[in-house]
């Protein structure tokens, strides 16, 4: 996938903020500092699209830009551990919570985790929490140019062990750097293959008025059909 334009479309402070839900969305997320900003600037090939900040915890609104004029990507507010009595608790950012559970044109998730590091408890219990409230979601691994490829493959071998008895089937993983453009493509076909299917897939739903389908609960708007790996 070639990205032809990218545009901003708003920082929404919380859901009800956020744009009407008439665009697939591809949401992006992981621990502050994971390398999320660099991450979006390098696919969606500006930099200074998403504000790259070295101060973790920067930003705590959910970042929308318009995508080829089909496509939405969301940059998540970072997560990073409470305060006080629930220390070492993960916490992530209420808004980006209500996003993720409630989002139906949230296509899919990418969940960021930083390659050089041997499993952190705050990112295993955010993919927790996605699993527990079926959020389909890829694994990103970001920074693989900052240690060898052994280091990243015993820490991408490690995390996967952790959570793999979450699964039947491990959801799918990709590795990245925003320093050596590694993974961009491979991403955007992730983006690429899904618009695909939706496009398939609302084809298809073209049927003739006196052949009705299914009727959809107004208040109960499925996701698209995501091939969700669990
Ligand atoms: P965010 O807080 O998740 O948005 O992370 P940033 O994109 O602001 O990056 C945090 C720090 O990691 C910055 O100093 C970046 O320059 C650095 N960084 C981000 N991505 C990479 C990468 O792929 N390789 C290396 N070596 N550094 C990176």
């Amino acid at each position: 996938m070639n990205i032809s334009s990218a545009i901003f479309d708003r920082s929404a402070p919380d859901l009800d903020s956020c744009p009407d839900e008439s665009l697939p969305e591809f949401a992006f997320i992981g621990r502050s500092n994971v390398g999320k900003s660099s991450l979006l600037n390098l696919l969606a090939g500006e930099q200074g699209m998403a504000r790259v900040s070295s101060r973790p915890g920067f930003t705590k609104l959910i970042n929308i830009f318009t995508m080829n004029k089909c496509w939405r990507l969301v940059d998540l507010p970072g997560y990073g551990f409470a305060q006080g009595a629930r220390k070492h608790r993960a916490r992530f950012n209420q808004a980006a919570a209500d996003y993720l559970e409630h989002r139906t044109n949230l296509c899919l998730v990418f969940a960021l985790i930083e390659s050089g590091l041997a499993p952190q408890q705050i990112d295993l219990e955010f993919v927790e929490w996605l699993v527990r409230h079926a959020v389909p979601f890829v694994l990103v691994f970001t920074k693989t140019d900052k240690v060898s490829a052994a280091t990243v493959q015993t820490n991408v071998a490690a995390f996967t062990a952790r959570i793999s008895a979450w699964f039947e089937k491990l959801p799918a993983g990709f590795t990245c750097s925003a320093e050596t453009g590694q993974g961009r493509h491979e991403l955007l076909e992730v983006i690429d293959e899904q618009m695909t299917a939706i496009n398939a897939a609302s084809s298809r739903a073209l049927v003739p008025a006196e052949h009705p389908g299914p009727r959809v609960p107004q208040n109960r708007k499925p996701r698209p059909d995501l091939n969700r790996p669990w």
